[in-house]
């Protein structure tokens, strides 16, 4: 379906064509109709499959009909500010055409930013994207003009309740005018989730686009390893792979920051992200993974959801992801669009269990790739813990149980899907 079919404003189409947009994805054809009738809706949508536009894209064009020059309009809260810088960029690169006017407002920045977002709250924008605490800091003094506000966002909603933004998201729609038009975006839909819709939405209709499955272009190959085997593994990885853009997951800053370091060590071009940088030193170090002169970011999974970098090449999750949405959302990273991705998961033995758990969640094991024979000897994959899928844990699922990685091929600098028994191109032991 092209967008010219949405029957879009002529200034918006020419923004989507300038964005390089040619067909609607599936979430954008489902969605922006209903939102150009003016229902509520509450979709679960992964991110990468163009959710932003799809709520974007009708807002705009209802705001160029009916929107109040003093006021703000729309509202999109966001659980980071990653994630509202983006959500920033696409939309200036959608509505360049259009009269439309907007603002991020996310914390972090210095006294300037503070009062620049003043001004933009206090004599009204069209759409504000922000995050919880610092909308709040704002709404708090009093100046912010919600008054005529149409449109209410919550994007990456599991992600914000995760955080415990419960209360914050709350409190700003204590601010806002009781009737308005009100979209839920969330990856999941746990219990709390549809808790928050019952409160906020107003007869919603519900939109499905994701179950919880990665992409299928996304080569997963898993390492069972000793801790003290995982920084050699990463060198090794990246050395048999020499690609472009690698984006590492630790579960902790002291793992990013060891790892960094030990990569800088052995003389690879690799820099770090997590909450310790300022805000200005996390855009730049993001900037420059972005447009490839940064060829590997190791990262907290502070950028492992709604961020949006285009054609990573390889994910490695240096530590298990903590369940299978993170998981998703780690390797969801790679093989956006037309371009396909590897991503591997190293395994230490405190590990196994939580991997299991996510095996399960994706209803099938991930490949165990062979741990290369100059790193040693490696354990065995035998995870304690027992399948509560129904149908899971007999048969049916070749190589999740026992016996480690023997038989299971793969890795090294392979990018292709491979079948049951792993792909070809990974050194072998023994
Ligand atoms: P999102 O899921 O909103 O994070 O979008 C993922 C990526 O897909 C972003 O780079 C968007 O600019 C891009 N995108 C969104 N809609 C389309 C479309 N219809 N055609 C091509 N790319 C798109």
């Amino acid at each position: 379906m092209t967008f010219k079919e949405f029957g879009l404003d002529e200034s918006l189409l020419e923004g989507v064509d300038a964005s390089g947009y040619e067909n609607a994805t599936p979430v954008q054809e489902q969605v922006i109709p209903l939102i150009l009738q003016g229902k509520d809706i509450i979709a679960s949508a992964q991110t990468g499959t163009g959710k932003t536009a799809a709520f974007l894209l009708p807002i705009i064009n209802r705001l160029l009909a009916s929107r109040h020059d003093d006021q703000i309009n729309a509202l999109v809260i966001v659980p980071t500010r990653e994630l509202a810088v983006q959500i920033a960029q696409n939309l200036e690169g959608l509505s360049y055409f259009t009269p439309i006017s907007s603002i991020a407002v996310y914390g972090g920045g210095d006294g300037s930013t503070f009062s620049t977002e003043k001004q933009a709250l206090s004599r009204g924008a069209d759409i504000v994207i922000c995050t919880p605490g610092r909308m709040i800091a704002h709404l708090n003094m009093g100046y912010v003009r919600t008054k005529g506000l149409q449109y209410l966002v919550l994007d990456e909603a599991d992600r914000m309740l995760d955080m415990g933004f419960y209360d914050d998201i709350m409190k700003i729609i204590s601010f806002l005018p009781p009737v308005r038009q009100n979209l839920l975006f969330s990856a999941t839909m746990p219990t709390k989730i549809r808790d928050l819709a019952r409160k906020i939405l107003h007869e919603p209709e519900e939109i499905n686009i994701s179950i919880s499955k990665p992409p299928a272009k996304i080569v997963q190959q898993a390492y069972v390893v000793y801790e003290p085997q995982k920084i050699p593994l990463v060198k090794w990885l990246l050395k048999s792979t020499n690609l472009k853009s690698t984006l590492i997951f630790c579960s902790k800053k002291h793992n990013v920051k060891q790892l960094t370091m030990e990569l800088k060590r052995s003389k690879f071009n690799a820099k770090e992200i997590h909450s310790d940088l300022d805000q200005a030193g996390r855009e730049d170090v993001l900037l420059e993974f972005k447009s490839r002169r940064l060829p590997i970011l190791v990262a907290t999974d502070i950028l492992s959801r709604g961020i949006d970098i285009d054609n990573i090449e390889m994910v490695i999750n240096y530590d298990v992801p903590n369940d299978g949405e993170d998981y998703i959302h780690r390797i969801g990273r790679t093989a956006r669009a037309e371009t396909d991705g590897i991503a591997f998961t190293f395994i230490s033995e405190k590990e196994q269990n939580k991997f299991r758990t996510i095996e399960d969640l994706l209803g099938s094991p991930v490949n165990k790739a062979v741990v290369p024979e100059q790193l040693g000897p490696a354990p065995d994959y035998s995870p304690r813990s027992k399948s509560r899928r129904p149908g899971h844990g007999s048969g049916g699922h070749g190589g999740g149980h026992g016996g480690g990685q023997g038989g299971r091929g793969g890795g090294g600098a392979h990018r292709r899907q491979s079948g049951p028994s792993g792909g070809g191109g990974a050194p072998r032991r023994g």
